[in-house]
């Protein structure tokens, strides 16, 4: 984000001549109007109430939730009785409970649109043999949602389908959530660079992958539009009513606005006006159902360190058990390796018309949502900086590794074994040790 530095840099020295420098400084600036709250709640209820009243919760505490609200959702807040313990306001940098509020001075490192598709477009070409890029539709701003499809079989490249058990991954549901494109393209430099190498090849040459590292691209540029950070989730929907965005990992159709969204056009988790309202949603939800050779799905998040699974619009779990022992055992082993808190959605809080509902809900695929670091707002949140990106890929590499190798039979993880990953697996005890590290140890 050479470009987004540049106007940084200047307006630093715009302001700073003409006086108008205050504190914070310009990395510490947040254009927006959302609030950071936090409210009292000690249970999944309390959360599940809170995130109701159309907070976006992100961080969960044992006594207490912090997430966005803007102006009416803070008010309907103030009208529910809740105990609002925190309320920070970006603007002045005061209301936080748990210390300063850092985030990165130089983040040039990370992809925005631009640089995202050139990215694609030399991995494609260094690899023409086993990679193809395609646009699966286009954004409400007519960007390309672009899909990176890696197959070692000619003839499935080219018709960009495959029988080939597939495993699917994506970034960038949520626009500020800009790690959640880099581990995702990340993956695919990695695959590519490592095709020659055993396992890795092994991989390639019997699974169909496809990498979508950036589901929202319009609301990820307007995001960094202006050189500083506007804190965005949602896409980039005039909404009509001077309002824009619809949250888009909410808009999907399984469980569609049966908790944890919003009606309120101004609410970080508006759910749209009906289920798949949305091109970027219409666009996931059309490539995923002809691609059902793919039995796992990953779509990544941030920020909170966690491996979530369905379902995540409803309290119950999984209702076929072996079903929901794999989702189980697959959160359990990644977890292992990441050291994410592996749980069902819904244990956070009610949040419906997730993408991994869907796919779960409509296809039975295994679909998994992993919100990455950091652990919270206060140490980073959705800026963390760049610093963190290789740690970051490099504790998700293995769960991605793992949720490839599964793909051909995800069942296969509740037998011995299962995995080539997984020869000298160890049924977890607490304190879970993974016993394969040195086996795995080659592939960082
Ligand atoms: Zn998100």
């Amino acid at each position: 984000m050479k470009t987004f530095q540049r106007i940084a840099v200047l307006s630093t020295f715009i302001f700073t001549v003409t006086g108008f420098i205050t504190s914070p400084a310009w990395s510490h600036s947040i254009e927006t109007n959302m609030r950071y709250i936090q409210i009292a709640a000690r249970n999944k209820q309390d959360r599940s109430r809170i995130s109701n009243l159309g907070v976006s919760i992100e961080g969960v505490r044992s006594d207490s939730v912090w997430g966005f609200a803007s102006e009416s959702v803070l008010k309907r807040v103030q009208k529910s009785g809740l105990r609002i313990l925190g309320n920070f306001d970006f603007k002045t940098g005061r209301g936080g409970h748990e210390g300063a509020y850092d985030f990165p001075m130089k983040d040039e490192r990370f992809h925005n649109y631009a640089e995202t598709l050139a990215a694609l477009k030399e991995l494609q070409s260094k690899n023409s043999d086993i990679v193809t890029l395609q646009s699966i539709g286009k954004t409400v701003e007519k960007r390309d949602i672009m899909a990176m499809h890696i197959n070692t079989t000619p003839r499935a490249l080219k018709d960009g389908f495959s029988n080939k058990p597939g495993a699917i991954f994506m970034g960038n549901h949520h626009a500020r959530e800009h790690l959640s494109l880099e581990v995702p393209l990340m993956l695919a430099e990695y695959l590519l660079a490592h095709r020659a190498d055993a396992q890795i090849k092994a991989l390639l040459d019997s699974r169909d992958l496809w990498i979508i590292p950036m589901v929202n691209p319009d609301g990820a540029e307007w995001d960094i539009s202006t050189g500083s950070y506007k804190m965005w989730r949602k896409n980039r929907r005039d909404n009509g009513d001077g309002t824009f965005g619809v949250d888009l990992n909410r808009n999907y159709g399984h469980g569609w606005g049966t908790g944890g969204s919003d009606k309120d056009t101004s609410s970080d988790v508006y759910m749209g006006t009906s289920p798949f309202s949305e091109p970027e949603t219409q666009a996931i939800r059309d490539f995923v159902s002809a691609h059902l050779n793919a039995k796992v799905l990953l779509s990544f998040h941030t920020f909170s360190e966690l491996v979530l699974y369905p379902w995540g619009g409803k309290n119950d779990p999984v209702e076929k058990i072996e079903d929901r022992n794999v989702f189980i055992k697959m959160a359990k082993t990644m977890s292992g390796w990441n050291k994410y808190t592996p749980e069902q959605a819904s244990d956070l809080y009610i949040a419906s018309g997730d993408t991994t509902d869907w796919a779960y809900g409509e296809h039975g695929i295994f679909a998994f949502t992993f919100e990455l670091s950091p652990t919270s707002m206060w140490n980073g949140g959705f800026y963390p900086g760049q610093k963190i990106i290789d740690k970051v890929f490099s504790d998700n590499l293995k769960p991605c590794l793992y949720m490839i190798d599964v793909a051909d039979d995800p069942y296969k993880v509740l037998k011995n074994s299962p995995s080539r990953f997984l020869k000298n697996y160890v049924e977890p005890s607490d304190g879970y040790q993974p016993s394969f590290e040195t086996q795995l140890g080659s592939l960082n």
